[in-house]
């Protein structure tokens, strides 16, 4: 059985949708609706094949599922893709027929936005399905409560490992500075971190060097600098056997989802004395700011809770340590545990 058919075996419900009038081609995929409707965002990318895309959508959503039960919020974990390329023309047609999509399940997903999706798209999703979270005027982009969610993460770690959170004088290279690397840049920076960072956009790349005075190098340059800190921000799959003895950091810790390509590269930086911070607990902010438009949360609930990712991550931390076991494994051993309490008749509403 490869990864993709043992993923599918652990999801509730995949489905791919084609509208071929508008050249529409789209995946949800819905791991789990135990602590409440399934939650994720619509990422638009061009994947190479239908199966690449789905592979994706199970990793991605089954890491939702973990990452709202670890943080204790009832909600569950999906994702959904629409296949091709984000700066097409007919952009509006295939965004309105993913809506028609995500309406078929009457609220068993929401959706809310991903890599290649923003606030605006999902006001045109919006036009089609009511159940679309992180719309304008109501908890917006979530990118700069994710970014404040991995500040937390990069402190605990720091705590963990020299006894202080405090963040001054230290070297963070980030890769990826979009939405959330803009945002972690600029935190960052404003605790008095020296920043190196890459990007394939030009565009993203220049506005971090201009505002943060960061130094920029070359896509592949980025896994062997000298740094303290790694904070993987674009894609997943990045921690692999062919960079992770390229790392000169002692921290990982980032926003991007899946990071480590299999489960065993977390092995792999723990025996490379490489603290994991676990992609699904630093990322979980956005979430949580969610909460206020999907849950009814105030404004302050929501940043409390992103605060605790750093008590969180400290627990995980040191469960590890004493268990002898990977940051990202005790992560999953947290968080299945909560999926497990829920299935407890007593605790059913
Ligand atoms: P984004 O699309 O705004 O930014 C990603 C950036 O990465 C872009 O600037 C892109 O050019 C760059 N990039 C792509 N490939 C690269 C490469 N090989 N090397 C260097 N840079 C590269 O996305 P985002 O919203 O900032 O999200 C970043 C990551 O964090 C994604 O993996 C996303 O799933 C995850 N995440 C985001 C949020 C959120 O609130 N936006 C929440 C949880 C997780």
């Amino acid at each position: 059985m490869n990864i993709t058919e043992k993923l599918i075996n652990t999801h509730e419900l995949v489905l791919i949708g084609r509208d071929d009038a508008v050249g529409y081609h789209g995946i949800i995929a819905i791991h789990s609706t135990a602590l409440g409707p399934a939650v994720g965002g619509t990422r638009f990318w061009n994947y190479d094949s239908e199966e690449e895309a789905l592979t994706d959508a199970l990793r991605l959503s089954h890491g939702m599922t973990y990452k709202s039960a670890l943080a204790g919020v009832p909600l569950g974990g999906g994702k959904s893709i629409i296949i091709g390329n984000h700066s097409t023309r007919n952009r509006t047609a295939l965004l309105r027929a993913h809506g028609r999509f995500v309406d078929t399940l009457n609220g068993r997903y929401v959706t809310a936005e991903d890599v290649g999706t923003s606030p605006a798209d999902l006001e045109i999703v919006r036009l089609e399905t009511q159940h679309v979270a992180g719309l304008i005027g109501r908890s917006g982009d979530p990118s700069p409560f994710t970014a404040g969610g991995v500040f937390r993460a990069i402190q605990a770690s720091n705590q963990f490992l020299w006894r202080t959170s405090e963040l001054s004088g230290l070297i963070v290279a980030i890769q990826g500075c979009g939405n959330v690397g803009y945002h972690l840049a600029k935190l960052l920076h404003g605790s008095g971190v020296r920043l190196i960072v890459s990007d394939v956009n030009s565009e993203n790349l220049s506005r971090v060097v201009d505002e943060f005075g960061a130094e920029a190098v070359a896509p592949n340059e980025i896994f062997s600098v000298q740094a303290e800190v790694f904070a993987p921000c674009a894609l997943g799959g990045v921690l692999n056997d062919e960079t992770i003895p390229q790392l000169k950091v002692q921290i990982v810790a980032g926003s991007a989802n899946n990071q480590l390509l299999e489960e065993r590269h977390g092995a792999m930086l723990r025996n490379s004395s490489i603290l994991y911070a676990p992609d699904y607990v630093a990322n979980v902010g956005g979430v949580l700011h969610g909460c206020t438009e999907l849950l009814g949360w105030s404004d302050e609930q929501a940043q409390a809770k992103i605060v605790a990712i750093y008590d969180t991550l400290l627990k995980i931390f040191q469960s590890a340590e004493e268990e002898g076991i990977t940051p990202n494994e005790a992560a999953d051993r947290l968080a299945e545990e909560r999926l497990k309490q829920s299935e407890r008749p007593e605790d059913r509403n």
